[in-house]
């Protein structure tokens, strides 16, 4: 099984023609909302992908929480929720018409997540694969990644966004995944660092590296094989809002699944597939596509 550990949002999309430079105002052609955050995305995304899945995450006492407990019952997940003095976390996202974004979270009940329970510790124990992202306290995650580390729980860190991560602290992380940015901001190279460098002052901390490289697909190393390219699928983009999110979650999902789907590239492979689906499709949350679309894709 799988358990993730993060942020929960309420994302508040906005349809803009393009996104505002800093002083401008742009009118809105449409606003909905949605189910968000990385780790609620990511925990939809393993269990739409097939995987038992548990997600711990920190809500507000509001009917943002109500919506996103009934969100996480929809898509199969057990929610493991604490409720907490301060207002359910919100992202606001604008999509351009090309289906770039631009994305301002405010955490609020995700900064509550600190100090994990016995119960949340014993459930990291008895996961196969826990998820960590880092859009919840630091403390957090590296206390779940030292009690995933103990009871073998293969530990999946999506250093995302980026941020002060301590890099001594990927020695005890299994698999690393990351866009070119965070990869950049990781391995303390400026950006437009090639992929090949960055992945080596990466994977020389002792982890298994994802880098994704967007339309350009995926790149992959670690533990001593030479890294290979994942290409992406040639799809028409319609919003690449939480494509990320869903690479980590359905690899996640592949990961906990069979020893021939348990592969770095193998993972990799299906991950693409699954946020090559993703980004054919508006929103976050409702893009999120199932294992038999993932598979009949990897199939055509
Ligand atoms: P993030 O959203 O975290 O910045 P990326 O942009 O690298 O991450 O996207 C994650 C994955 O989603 C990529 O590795 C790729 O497989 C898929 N993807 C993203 N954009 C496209 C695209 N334009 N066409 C096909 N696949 C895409």
């Amino acid at each position: 099984s799988v358990v993730v550990i993060g942020s929960a949002n309420l994302d508040l999309v906005y349809e803009v023609e393009r996104i505002p430079a800093p002083g401008e105002t742009v009118l809105s052609r449409g606003l909905a909302s949605f189910p968000g955050g990385k780790g609620n995305n990511q925990a939809i995304a393993a269990a739409r992908a097939g995987a038992e899945t548990r997600f711990i995450a920190a809500l507000g006492r509001d009917a943002a929480a109500d919506e996103l407990a009934a969100q996480a019952r929809a898509a199969g997940i057990t929610l493991l929720d604490r409720r907490v003095d301060a207002p359910t976390g919100t992202a606001v996202i604008f999509v351009d018409r090309k289906g770039e974004n631009s994305i301002v979270v405010n955490s609020g009940a995700n900064a509550a997540l600190v100090d994990l329970t016995e119960a949340e510790l014993a459930e990291i124990a008895a996961a196969d694969v826990m998820v960590v992202q880092l859009e919840t306290p630091l403390d957090t995650v590296t206390a779940a990644i030292r009690a995933a580390r103990a009871a073998d729980t293969v530990v999946v860190l999506n250093a995302a966004p980026s941020g002060a991560f301590p890099e001594a602290l990927l020695a005890e992380v299994d698999i690393l995944i990351v866009n070119e940015h965070e990869a950049a901001e990781l391995a303390g190279e400026p950006a437009g660092t090639g992929e090949r460098s960055l992945m080596s002052v990466l994977t020389a901390h002792g982890c298994d590296v994802v880098i994704t490289l967007g339309a350009d697909g995926a790149f992959v190393g670690g533990r001593g094989a030479d890294p290979v390219k994942v290409a992406a699928f040639p799809v028409e983009v319609k919003d690449t809002t939480g494509a990320g999110d869903v690479f980590v979650g359905a690899f996640a999902a592949s990961l906990d699944r069979t020893a021939d789907e348990r592969s770095l590239v193998a993972a990799t492979e299906f991950a693409t597939a699954a946020s090559a689906i993703a980004v054919q499709r508006k929103g976050a949350g409702p893009s999120i596509p199932t294992l038999d679309e993932v598979r009949s894709l990897l199939d055509s």
